[in-house]
């Protein structure tokens, strides 16, 4: 399969700075709340949640990870290309109209693949066993999460059928919650006890070669009964909480920085109007810095008028519309801004007036979408 290089039409002037002790630490921390022996599958997929794929795996190397989750078999070919010794899970259901040609790259670079239902392991097998080749395989119960995850029946037969074909092995079963960052936990409960209900019932826990896995970040930092034999974490591994928490449980540290540089420093008398649809007019005279970032970038239109920038030690609003690669900040009150220098859009920190749950309320979504939306052109610098 050809592999697009990341590097295409990456813009060096606008920097999402990558703080491996951070990652580092993270993954520490989350690890530090399973038992020994407990499996840690690092979730890279939106190109790292934004953070940029081959810079978070070349960095998760030196972490303890054993496994990593991607969405599609595109993403699981790029970490392959870099990294052959940690086991892939593609969480994208195998579909009976797949490429026959994806099929076997998933066999031959020993994926984990997720069978979605019964009928594609007939599909399965016929590619498979013409190849000589064998595909490991999950199943996703569904126990509450109301999305490619397969009823408890449909996931027996999937499980008979598995056990038949000579030309699949049955590597896991897993489940995933709906709710488990909120606080009401008795969904993610409900959801736990459907699940161990099917482990039970199909003596899953006594087959030595199947890994169980349930756990997302927030079960995994808030159910330890859901640990199983593998945690999969995400969003805490960069940083976060799925959403913030008052009272944080563990210490997690951002991974990244997001920051683009002034290129023009310009004078506005009071009254001239700002932008597209001159939604912003100065009341009086202004020094506006313009930054090379827009929405294209992945810094959000809706931030127009209403978000800030950090410049040197100071905050500066974002004045009149984001466009699509340009805005404008006030610098008015901000001395000594020269061009050149580098403004920070979006902060490792999570006080920041431009931290990402700050830039996630303002937009009205959660902090996942913030990052992911960080357009793959940006420059990851690692540290
Ligand atoms: C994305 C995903 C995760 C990671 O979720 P976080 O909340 O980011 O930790 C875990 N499991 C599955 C099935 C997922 O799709």
């Amino acid at each position: 399969m050809k592999v697009y290089p990341a590097e295409t039409l990456i813009r060096p002037d606008l920097q999402a700075h990558i703080f491996s002790d951070a990652l580092l630490h993270n993954v520490r921390a989350l690890r530090r709340l399973c038992e020994e022996g407990t499996r840690f599958c690092a979730v890279v997929k939106a190109n790292a949640y934004g953070h940029g794929l081959p810079e978070i795996v070349n960095i998760l190397r030196q972490a303890d990870v054993d496994f990593f989750a991607v969405a599609s078999i595109y993403e699981a070919i790029h970490i392959a290309a870099m990294e052959r010794e940690i086991p892939i899970l593609i969480l994208e259901p195998i579909y009976a109209a797949q490429p026959p040609d994806q099929i076997l790259a998933a066999a031959r670079n020993g994926f984990h693949c997720v069978a979605g239902t019964t009928e594609v392991i007939d599909f399965l097998s016929d590619i498979l066993a013409g190849a000589g080749e064998t595909l490991n395989l999950h199943v996703n119960v569904e126990s509450g999460m109301g999305r490619c995850g397969i009823d408890p029946e449909e996931a027996s037969r999937l499980i008979r059928r598995i056990d038949q074909c000579p030309n699949a092995r049955l590597a896991g079963v897993y489940t995933h919650f709906a709710t488990a960052d909120e606080e009401d936990l008795s969904y993610a409960w409900h959801q736990l006890e459907r699940f161990e209900r099917f482990l039970e019932s199909h003596r899953i826990r006594q087959r030595r070669d199947v890994l169980v896995h349930a756990a997302n970040s927030a079960a995994t930092i808030k159910i330890p009964e859901a640990h199983f034999d593998m945690v999969r974490c995400g969003i805490s591994m960069y940083g976060y909480y799925s959403r913030r928490m008052a009272d944080p449980p563990i210490v997690l540290r951002p991974v990244m920085r997001v920051q683009a540089p002034v290129v023009q420093i310009k004078h506005l008398p009071a009254g001239h109007s700002v932008s597209y649809g001159r939604s912003f007019v100065p009341y009086r005279d202004t020094t506006a810095a313009l930054i090379p970032l827009g929405y294209a970038d992945g810094y959000w239109r809706c931030f127009s008028n209403r978000a800030t920038m950090k410049v040197g030690n100071m905050f500066a609003p974002v004045i009149g519309r984001v466009c699509m690669d340009q805005l404008l900040l006030d610098v008015t009150d901000i001395p000594d801004v020269s061009l050149g220098q580098m403004v920070t859009a979006i902060d490792n920190d999570h006080d920041s007036p431009c931290g990402v749950y700050a830039l996630a309320d303002l937009a009205g979504t959660i902090c996942y979408e913030i990052l992911t939306c960080v357009h793959a052109h940006v420059n990851r610098i690692v540290h």
